[in-house]
């Protein structure tokens, strides 16, 4: 029997896509045995245990660690305005007192319409890219910047079995769903990223579709005991046939 402890500093999970899916999300991991310690943050790790902020000590082997990356420790040296130990910028992705500085991206604090700024995701920093090379090129031609401004299109988080929740342009989703929109979304990026041959195209709308169990599936007995909790380790979010890992589109 494998114990899986979720540890969030926050009330609730995936707190980008709103209390009510958060806390949907929450319970059905609960329900699914997932123990989810909230409002606690991992202090301390050794080989065989873990130590939160709140003093709980959790012997374990194995740690999953999901909390995100460090901005670059090359940032810290740059003499250059920052916040929250990324490089300030205005909206135009311009460095204010140093012309010709310029940053985006992870690295960058780039203020949103809304007084916040943009978040750290790929959907953004790939935008920004177009429109810091036309200010780039405008700048030099001594022509007006244009400001970089973004809605997120869309969040996505598979919870597992089948259930899933997500954000699409402000409109709320959850249970099969959801999921069925992030496993869409997640087949057809990886046709897009890859050219496969016809045969792997066929595979992954099987998959896609859960028409047969995937071999991994046929492998795992748990899948056999529907009131066992859903302690399958998360396959990779680029594998068309996860079902077990959060994505953010
Ligand atoms: C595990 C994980 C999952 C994510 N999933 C998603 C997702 O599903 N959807 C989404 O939208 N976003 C996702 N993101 C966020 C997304 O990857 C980043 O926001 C995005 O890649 C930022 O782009 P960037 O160009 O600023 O930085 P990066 O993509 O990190 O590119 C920086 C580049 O600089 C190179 N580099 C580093 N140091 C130096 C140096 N000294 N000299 C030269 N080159 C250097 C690096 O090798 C790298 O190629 C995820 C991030 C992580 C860590």
């Amino acid at each position: 029997m494998i114990r899986v402890v979720l540890v969030h500093p926050g009330e609730f999970v995936l707190p980008e896509l709103g209390e009510q899916l958060g806390r949907y999300a929450s319970r059905k991991l609960a329900k699914r045995g997932v123990e989810i310690r909230s409002n606690a943050k991992i202090k301390a790790v050794t080989s065989a245990e873990v130590e939160l902020t709140d003093g709980t000590r959790i012997k374990s082997f194995t740690l999953v660690w999901t909390a995100g990356a460090a901005p670059h420790p090359l940032l810290e040296k740059l003499p250059l305005p920052k916040e929250r130990q990324r490089l300030k910028v205005n909206a135009a992705m311009g460095v204010e007192g140093y012309p010709g500085v310029w940053a985006l991206g992870d690295c960058a604090m780039i203020p949103d319409k809304h007084g916040g700024y943009q978040p750290p995701t790929a959907q953004h920093a790939s935008r920004e890219g177009k429109v810091l090379a036309h200010n780039i090129i405008a700048n030099t031609r001594g022509k007006d910047l244009i400001p970089f401004q973004f809605n997120t299109l869309g969040l996505l988080a598979s919870i597992g079995r089948r259930t899933g929740v997500a954000r699409i342009l402000g409109i709320n989703f959850s249970g099969f769903v959801a999921w069925w929109l992030w496993r869409t979304i997640e087949v057809s990026l990886g046709f897009h990223r890859r050219s496969i041959g016809r045969s792997r195209i066929l595979s992954r709308l099987v998959n896609w579709a859960e028409l047969i169990p995937s071999r991994q599936r046929r492998k795992d007995p748990s899948e056999s005991k529907a009131s066992s909790p859903d302690t399958r380790v998360p396959r990779c979010f680029d594998d068309p046939g996860a079902d077990a890992a959060a994505t953010e589109r």
